[in-house]
């Protein structure tokens, strides 16, 4: 039996290695939907390739040039409400989320709607909506399966196990490019230096939120909704050489972790195959070329963004969402050269303390408050 496989956010790094390990899967994946922000040349070449039903491309200029890339043999959506209708179609077996940003939490909502499970690699989506994505999950009786690879090691470990006894739950993070260097030169770091990442290759949006750490800020909050854990109950440690990709504490006091290479595409295949594993010929771990597995405690004063994400988690409501609208305005200016790294937590905390606080917000709640927090960064100077 062929599993339909829709991938919103095709042509980004998420996208691209989901293709790679849909090739690696072979006949097990067609490919129904496909959909781009932009990158019009990616998305018609992969398109041809995977011939999908039909495929969204945001920008409606783009879009032109895709329609009669591909004629009349796939069907061609455009704009926001493109994207959108494929996201809430129901023909498929799974979704695959590589969109970045919070927009992508709206497509993650539409799926869940249409009762398709979601592979997530979205997580601004639960970081924003995680109580009404919940909510929407218990009525439509689809499933999350996270791709981020923290949540997926977590994921890992938990096969087997009960959730009642996780103890904590402890989140591996590599320190960024900034861990070694000194406090005083943050206000100096560029987008450049910020850019280069130690170990993941990733898109512009996530590297810049590993050099301040607010990833992992984000990714605490993402861990709360899917696995049901209090803020006090996940710890977050650093260490640098990304082998171990999270761990869990049981109540017993014995820790289980999860290992691999970093590379994204095990991630995503485990959440495409779940709950079987496939067999794939990509780099294996090598322990003994790894050397040392190094751990140290998260630095609160270099990296400020992991202490306003438990705080925002801790407040609820509508805060993260401030949190994390805030945060992606504010790395877009930094990579402009408009604001300082250090003024990206400054930012922030000024946004969620200025906030209309709503505790139980609704979609249309986050979509407003999105465009408050959208201005009140690109108002800061
Ligand atoms: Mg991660």
């Amino acid at each position: 039996m062929t599993i339909k496989l829709s991938i919103l956010g095709s042509t980004g790094s998420i996208g691209e290695n989901t293709l790679r390990v849909a090739d690696n899967l072979g006949q097990k994946f067609d490919i129904t939907y496909l959909t781009a922000n932009r990158n019009s040349d990616k998305l018609i070449a992969q398109a041809k390739k995977y011939t999908p039903k039909a495929v969204a491309i945001i920008d409606e200029k783009a879009g032109k040039k895709v329609s009669s890339a591909l004629q009349d043999n796939i069907e061609v959506l455009t704009g926001r409400e493109g994207l959108l209708e494929l996201a809430g179609r129901d023909d498929v077996d799974i979704v695959m989320n590589g969109l970045v940003g919070s927009a992508g939490m709206e497509p993650t909502l539409r799926s869940i709607e249409a009762g398709v499970n979601v592979a997530l690699s979205n997580k601004e989506s639960l970081v924003m909506a995680g109580s009404i994505i919940e909510t929407a999950k218990k009525k439509s009786g689809a499933a999350l399966f996270p791709v981020d690879s923290e949540h997926s090691a977590i994921w890992q470990c938990l096969a087997g196990e009960k959730i009642a006894d996780v103890r904590k739950i402890i989140l591996t993070g590599s320190g960024g490019p900034f861990r070694t260097r000194e406090i005083y030169t943050f206000k100096d770091i560029t987008p450049e230096e910020a850019l280069h990442h130690p170990n993941w290759n990733m898109g512009n949006k996530i590297t810049i939120d590993s050099a301040t750490m607010m990833n992992k800020g984000l990714e605490v909050i993402e861990t709360r909704w899917l696995f049901g854990l209090l803020a006090d109950e996940i710890d977050i440690v650093i260490h640098p050489q990304s082998i171990i990709h999270s761990m869990i504490e049981f109540v017993d006091k014995s820790v289980k972790a999860q290992l691999g290479v970093p590379d994204m595409k095990i991630p995503i295949q485990y959440a495409l195959t779940y709950p079987r594993r496939s067999s794939a010929n990509w780099e294996e771990l090598d322990l003994i070329k790894s050397g040392q597995l190094t751990f140290e405690e998260p630095d609160l004063e270099k990296f400020p963004c992991i202490k306003l994400a438990y705080e925002a988690l801790r407040a609820g409501g509508s805060t993260p969402a401030v949190l994390n609208v805030a945060n992606e305005q504010a790395v877009y200016r930094f990579l402009d050269g408009e604001i300082k790294f250090t003024e990206i937590p400054a930012i922030i905390e000024k946004a969620c303390a200025n906030h209309h606080y709503i505790s139980e917000p609704t979609l249309e709640d986050l979509l407003a408050l999105e465009l408050w927090a959208t201005e009140f960064v690109n108002a800061y100077n």
